[in-house]
């Protein structure tokens, strides 16, 4: 059997034998008996005037415990959502807590918030991965973020020459990187095709390196992983 592909974060369920999918749901889905998941409290939660936040949380901490929950996620913070951000930072902080609490790499939302994350990273000594899931930035961006615990997800952006990520993605260690088809109506294998041609690299040792990755972050024996 090949190598695993990995779809980081996603939020479309498939089944595939040489598929790995961390599905992200929302709080009020159940945690289904097979597959792999992510919740958490969105930056865009907030938005709505009848959220309840902390029904959200007595949720989030009860979801997280299911083994099938690998990460908690999406959490982060969005300055296009201005209203919010003071509010995001506090439910943001929360979360990192539960996240190094309960022993849970992170999947994060960061739209124009590079220094705070590190900053709340740095105030809460957080241990657990993050991952920066839809990354679009440029070679200063990636300098900035490395070797602080974070991780790189990249999307279908890769698939336009114009984004900031086509020209980047050769800056982004090969130990920290992971893909994702997110929200588009994509297969991942066609984000693996596009990042090994921007890459330069055999699909096969990308297949490896992102599976080895993956399982480093989940304690998951170097062989076949048993989902
Ligand atoms: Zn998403």
């Amino acid at each position: 059997m090949k190598t695993p592909l990995v779809d980081i974060h996603t939020h479309t369920a498939k089944t595939a034998d040489d598929l790995i999918q961390i599905v992200n749901l929302g709080l009020g889905q159940d945690v289904p008996e097979q597959g792999l998941y992510s919740y958490g409290v969105h930056p865009w939660a907030l938005d709505n005037a009848d959220f309840q936040l902390e029904e959200a949380f007595e949720v989030l901490e009860e979801r997280l415990q299911s083994p099938n929950v690998l990460a908690l996620g999406e959490a982060g913070l969005d300055k296009m959502h201005k209203e919010s951000y003071e509010q995001q930072i506090a439910v943001f902080e929360i979360q990192i807590d539960l996240s190094e609490t309960l022993q849970k790499p992170m999947i994060l939302h960061d739209v124009k918030s590079h220094n705070e994350i590190l900053a709340l990273r740095k105030k809460h000594k957080a241990k657990q991965p993050w991952i920066l899931h839809g990354f679009d930035g440029t070679e200063q961006d990636i300098r900035q973020l490395t070797g602080q615990g974070l991780y790189f997800s990249v999307g279908e952006s890769l698939m336009h020459s114009e984004r900031k990520i086509a020209k980047s993605l050769k800056s982004i260690p090969l130990e920290l990187l992971f893909l994702e088809t997110d929200m588009a109506e994509i297969g991942i294998e066609s984000v693996y095709d596009a990042a090994v041609k921007l890459l330069d690299l055999d699909i096969n040792t990308l297949r490896a390196q992102i599976f080895t990755t993956f399982a480093a972050l989940w304690n998951i024996g170097k062989t076949e992983p048993a989902c």
